[in-house]
């Protein structure tokens, strides 16, 4: 199983880079935040749980999300390869990821660290509005929609996310990036994390990691 990790911080594009990632490769795109909206909209109890975290910007506690991934690990889907988009967030998530690849003979091929300088994270963050119908994002200076408030694409209403408000933008940062770079160091320390710059444009950024991914000295290579 090839399982690529994405490492990013709140607005650092690798959302975006993994949903492209993921097609090139033909594996399977797994974002955790997506996976506990989809609960929270379901009303599931995991995904009421974990909706009082994510309301106030918090990371959900790590048993909470390390059940999810496993589970969602062991769809046949999955059985190609991941690319992880969002977990791990902390040590032990990696830790925990680490464990429950090791029981299936499986280890992380790669982790792959989208870096962006936190001024222009929080640049981005604040200024982030997204469709209702299909999520396409926009920006309020660098990617206005043509109308405001309205989707170019499919003509549906645009939203801020609730944790992407000014006022959650700084909390959620300060929460999220000391534990990003204990996860970044875990991998480090792996010999299996590689870095590009993801304040390049969307589709350079997409170009670096394909390179990285596909580089002959890479280990597990798909191909
Ligand atoms: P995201 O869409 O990745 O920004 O995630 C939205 C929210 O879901 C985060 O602010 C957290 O509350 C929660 N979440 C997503 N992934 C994780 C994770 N790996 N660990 C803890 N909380 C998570």
């Amino acid at each position: 199983m090839n399982v690529y990790v994405m490492i990013g911080a709140p607005g650092a594009g690798k959302g975006t880079q993994a949903q492209i990632l993921s097609k090139r490769l033909g594996f399977v795109h797994v974002a955790s935040g997506d996976l506990f909206r989809e609960a929270a909209a379901s009303g599931t109890p995991l995904g009421r749980e974990a909706s009082r975290y994510m309301e106030r910007g918090a990371l959900v506690p790590d048993d909470l999300v390390i059940a999810m991934i496993e589970e969602r690990l062991s769809r046949p889907d999955a059985d190609a390869g991941v690319v992880l988009d969002g977990f791990p967030r902390t040590r032990a998530q990696a830790e925990a990821l680490d464990a429950a690849l090791a029981a299936r003979g499986s280890k992380v091929t790669s982790a792959l660290y989208v870096g962006v300088n936190e001024r222009e994270l929080v640049r981005r963050l604040a200024g982030r509005w997204l469709c209702r119908a299909a999520g396409h994002p926009y920006h309020e200076i660098s990617a206005p929609p043509r109308l405001p408030g309205v989707c170019d694409i499919d003509g549906s209403e645009l939203y801020q996310r609730d944790d992407d408000k000014p006022e959650t933008v700084r909390a959620r940062l300060e929460q999220q990036l000391p534990p990003m770079f204990d996860v970044i160091d875990h991998y480090r320390s792996r010999g299996v994390l590689a870095a590009v710059d993801g304040e390049l444009p969307i589709d350079d950024v997409a170009d670096a990691l394909l390179r990285v991914v596909t580089a002959p000295a890479h280990n597990g290579a798909p191909g």
